[in-house]
Parts: C-alpha cells; structure tokens; sequence
C-alpha cells in the first residue's frame, strides 16, 4: 500500500477507514476491531482530523510519532492526520471536501465514524461532518470540489506504516479499485472518481447508548492496549495534567473494564460496541450469533 504524500496522491486502497477527531480516538474506540479486521486479511486506514495541538499534554509532533506508533501496533497499512483545528471542528464545506480526497484515494467499503451524541463536540461534530462527506465523495460533480482539493494537498501529512495485510476476502469491487486509484494518482487529484462507502457504523464506546452489534476483540485486548499506550505523552504517568488524566494503572483497569462490559452483551470476553442507523439482514436464523437464554 502507497502512502499518500505531500507532492500528491498514490494508490493506497483500504477496505475498512476509520475516521476520528483526534489521534488516539480510533485506539480508545475501534482499535481491537480494526485489530480483528487486520487479522482477517482486510486492508485498514485510519484518518485523523486534527493533529492534536490542543492537548493538555504532548505537542502535535509528539503525537504524530505516537500515531505512527500506535498505528503499527494495530497493524494499520495509512495514517494520515488532516490540519483541522483541534477542538474547533467544523462541518463546513471545506472540510468535507478533505475528507472526500481522502475517501475517493483510500476507497473504502466501510467507514467507522464516532457516535453522533458526545461529551466532546469534535466527536459529534465529526460523526456528522464524516456522514456528509461519505456522501458527497460519491458525486460525480461535488460542489466546490476543485478549489477546495487544490488547498489541501499541500498540507497533508501522511506516514507509511506496517506492511498492508495479506490478500482481503472482500467485496471484488473493492479490490479491483486499486489499479485504477494508482492509475489516478498519477493523475491530477481533482479528476479523482467518486467513490461513496456501501457501509458506515458508529463506534459508540462512550456513548449511552445500546448497540446495534459488537465486535469480539477478545484475542486482541492486549495488542490494543500496548496501542494506546503509544501515546506516552498522553498516558504514562507524569506531574502535567495530574488533575485531569488518570494513572496508567487506572487507564488499563477502566479500558479493559468497558471491553468486558460490551463484550458480555454478546456473550464473550472483550467487546467493542457499534451502532448502525440500517436494520439487519438475516438469511439464516440458525446462525443468527449471541445466544438469547
Ligand atoms: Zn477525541
């Protein structure tokens, strides 16, 4: 997988893109997912809408060499992190039009976006400002498109992480779209195909809320955690933002806590919760998982 870099976009097809406010965001909510995912052969990505500089701890750069990191340990094949303005995200125009770039080189089949209700407005901020750009990228004239895309390429950064995940057992149209995004790259990136996700789910890990399903992540709780605890510079114990963060100790007991919270509602050890607006689709109600009594 070819990352996408500062001169231009190159071929980096992922099947599931996770997309959240803040570095870190994707390992505290999805990370054992994207995990599960990883180890079934599916390509994963994750794209970061800010790079951190509002944090009480750590300094953007800081947190850029942890996302990297992090992202190696959830054997993610991209990261790439947008410039939008930590703890003043907007859903405007401008910024579903960097987010349709990204979606339109990485296209993927699903996108995991942060549940809409949360104490932190970035988070429901971007669930819907994710939600709107999903669509628009499938547009074959998005409005505004041109001038927008021609601002942003400069200012993306992007890292080439682990080594992309063996051959997915996916949708074929995911799969045979790789080519052509290389081909497009060489290409200039307003001239990008369209592309809309068939599928977004909500990791709904902070909200309260039920969920419409749950991921077993018991296998990958630890490799999760070692992930979020990637981020020294938000997590290992230290004298600034004493007052606001707990000890690491207290990070593993509670994070681990909520993973055994989800992952009983469906009757294994370690879960992660999703929401998703769609109804489900049986086709056999023998094989219908999470057993009722
Ligand atoms: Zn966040």
């Amino acid at each position: 997988m070819t990352a996408v870099t500062d001169s231009g976009v190159e071929g980096c097809v992922a099947d599931v893109l996770a997309i959240a406010a803040h570095r870190d965001d994707v390992e505290q909510t999805c990370g054992g997912t994207l995990l599960r995912m990883a180890a079934r052969g599916l390509r994963t990505a994750i794209l970061d809408l800010t790079q951190g500089e509002a944090g009480t701890r750590g300094s953007g750069d800081e947190r850029a060499r942890e996302a990297e990191d992090a992202a190696k340990l959830l054997g993610v094949g991209w990261r790439q992190a947008l410039k939008l303005p930590d703890g003043a995200i907007e859903n405007s125009l401008e910024n579903r039009l960097e987010i349709v770039r990204v979606l339109r080189v990485v296209r993927p089949r699903v996108v995991i976006l942060p549940y809409w209700q949360a104490r932190h407005p970035d988070h429901a901020i971007v669930a819907a400002l994710g939600y709107e750009a999903c669509f628009l990228a499938g547009l074959g004239k998005a409005p505004g498109a041109a001038p927008a895309v021609r601002q942003t390429a400069p200012s993306a950064r992007a890292m080439r992480l682990a080594a992309p995940a063996p051959a997915p057992a996916v949708a074929p149209a995911v799969r045979s779209a790789e080519s052509s995004v290389r081909a497009e790259g060489e290409r200039n990136s307003l001239e990008l195909a369209p592309h809309r996700p068939f599928k977004i789910v909500y990791a709904s890990l902070y909200a309260d809320v039920r969920p419409s399903f749950i991921v077993d992540i018991t296998p990958f709780i630890e490799q999760r955690h070692a992930a979020l605890m990637a981020y020294r510079s938000q997590y290992a114990n230290q004298a600034a933002g004493g007052g606001l963060f707990v000890p690491e100790e207290e990070i593993r007991e509670r994070t681990f806590a909520e993973a055994r919270h989800y992952g009983l509602l469906a009757g294994v050890r370690y879960g992660e919760p999703f929401v998703q607006k769609e109804v489900g689709l049986v086709d056999d109600l023998t094989l219908v998982p999470v057993q009722s009594i």
